[in-house]
């Protein structure tokens, strides 16, 4: 159960020539990391995975990240590396590789200062996003992609059970989001990739982060927050806690988010659409009379990215598959407060399994 197995290159070279494509070319970010492990730098000189439809697939690499590609799952794949000195053009020995193709995959995160020379060295090339060889891929996460995440959500649960003891009035959001970006690391994440702590007024906007406000008795506090484990599997959960006594009209829609939310998770398993999922979630808040202030999708797929496919949205007809990780994220934002409950999920053969379970109730602190 290998999280980035050596056969994945041969998956996705298959998938790369069931839509069409000569090749894909990969340069650092989601998409080299699924298919080879290697979490490269994002830098000015050219790293690409080179995977053509026939043929056997190089990694090109900087002359001085040789070592690193080495040393990185990448080194492990009898894939050849070709590491290229600092005055030659690897855009011209990637051209070289590919030789005659029509058509080529770049992928979807490419800077634009590699697209253009790309461009510019397969002139006869249709270019496409390897998205197309890749989605269909990534999409659906295998047993050890889907522990990856669940170790993610549990790291990120450790966080939310602290934040109660952090939340107090008198402190700002700014106080409590660098309390909370210092356990999401200890929780053991790599990175920390978003902290929201939205207190009072700003917790109507969804995707507030940190100021300097200080929080209040009776303010309503969103926290939503996120990060990649080594893995670089993501996690990203949000709770909503109350300093104290929050207004009537609050808890009387806290209630209302709360069942939708739980809703919208019961209605996932396999075969049911995205749309249907986010419908579950925004009828009981719509029917509750609260429909104008959940304004965005209900969930965005989740995995080596902490936005990717599926998009839990309406018009969105794709059917859920076993292995699909999504958040399950309504929110009601009627201002001048707001609330959110967001869980990762995962599509399992019968149902669902829900990746944060710490608890949704309404917390009250202080
Ligand atoms: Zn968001
Ligand atoms: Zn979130
Ligand atoms: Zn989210």
């Amino acid at each position: 159960m290998e999280l980035y197995p050596a056969s994945r290159l041969e998956l996705v070279r298959n998938s790369v020539r069931a839509v069409g494509l000569d090749a894909v070319l990969l340069t650092p970010g989601p998409d080299l990391r699924y298919v080879t492990g290697y979490d490269a730098k994002q830098l000015e000189r050219l790293t690409c995975l080179v995977l053509p439809a026939q043929g056997d697939p190089a990694l090109f690499v900087p002359r001085l990240e040789l070592p690193a590609a080495q040393a990185s799952p990448a080194g492990s794949l009898g894939l050849e590396i070709v590491p290229w000195e600092e005055t030659a053009d690897p855009f011209a020995m990637v051209a070289g590789l590919l030789g005659n193709v029509s058509a080529v995959g770049l992928s979807d995160r490419m800077w634009a200062l590699f697209v253009l020379r790309f461009r510019d060295v397969l002139p006869s090339a249709r270019l496409a996003l390897a998205s197309g060889a890749l989605r269909p891929l990534r999409i659906r996460k295998t047993p050890a992609e889907v522990a990856a995440l669940r170790e993610a959500g549990e790291a990120i649960d450790r966080v939310h059970a602290q934040v109660p003891g952090w939340l107090r009035a008198g402190r700002t959001e700014r106080e409590v989001g660098a309390d909370i970006t210092e356990a999401i690391l200890a929780s053991g994440h790599a990175t920390v990739d978003f902290v929201i702590v939205a207190s009072g007024p700003n917790a109507a906007s969804p995707h507030h982060e940190v100021s300097d406000r200080v929080l209040e008795p009776g303010d309503a506090v969103v926290v939503d927050i996120g990060g990649a484990m080594p893995s670089g599997y993501c996690s990203d959960s949000t709770r909503t806690y109350a300093i104290g006594e929050p207004p009537a009209d609050f808890t009387a829609y806290y209630k209302v988010l709360y069942d939708a939310q739980e809703a919208a998770c019961a209605a996932v398993r396999p075969g049911v659409t995205a749309e249907s999922v986010d419908a579950a979630a925004r009828e009981p808040i719509t029917a509750a009379g609260y429909g104008g202030a959940f304004f965005h999708r209900t969930g965005h797929g989740i995995g080596l990215e902490s936005h990717e496919d599926p998009y839990i949205v309406a018009g969105n007809v794709e059917m859920l598959e076993p292995g699909m990780a999504f958040s399950v994220e309504p929110g009601i934002y009627p201002g001048p407060h707001g609330a959110r409950i967001e869980d990762i999920v995962v599509c399992t053969a019968d149902g669902y399994e829900r990746l944060n379970n710490t608890p949704r109730e309404l917390l009250v602190v202080g």
